[in-house]
């Protein structure tokens, strides 16, 4: 069965690169993404037409705010965030079989409790991992995570810890 990913703007913040043509979001997320890299991935995606910008009607915004009433995150999700639920809500109505695309705690509590599946970029791997390496400040020679001392044994110069960016 055909999958409907949705987007929130966390997808777009941590870099998701989407595997199918079948994505969307709502409007509204634009104002959650103004960094320079989020935007431009944002607009790179519905440039290729991998990304379906799409509006909700009330009558499924009121249906999340009704579904989180008791959980309390109803304070915490965002007006953007809220459109993403609703927009997965009204997919779900419509039949279709939907997976949101979010980093965010919120709105992954909301969609646990509404029953909608979703799906973690980080957690997914789906977003380049991070390793940490030990690198000398001077002469730039590599270390092994256990080697013992704090200077370099070709320079003397100081080692530091360095995030690198592991490809997967
Ligand atoms: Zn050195």
């Amino acid at each position: 069965m055909e999958i409907y990913y949705i987007l929130d703007a966390s997808a777009f913040i941590n870099g998701y690169r989407p595997s199918s043509e079948n994505n969307y979001t709502v409007p509204e997320i634009t104002a959650e993404i103004k960094d320079f890299q989020s935007r431009l991935l944002y607009d790179n995606l519905v440039d290729e037409g991998k990304l379906i910008v799409k509006q909700v009607s009330d009558k499924y915004i009121n249906k999340v705010d009704s579904a989180i009433l008791k959980s309390g995150d109803i304070l915490r999700l965002s007006t953007p965030d809220k459109r993403i639920i609703a927009l997965a809500v009204m997919f779900s109505d419509e039949g279709k079989s939907v997976n949101v695309i979010s980093d965010d705690y919120t709105i992954q509590n909301t969609l646990k409790i509404m029953n909608i599946p979703f799906s973690s970029i980080i957690m997914d791997g789906i977003k380049e991992i991070y390793n940490w390496k030990k690198i000398c400040v001077g002469c730039k020679k590599e270390f092994q995570e256990d080697y013992p001392f704090d200077d370099c044994d070709v320079c003397g110069s100081d080692i530091i810890k360095k995030r690198i960016k592991v490809n997967k």
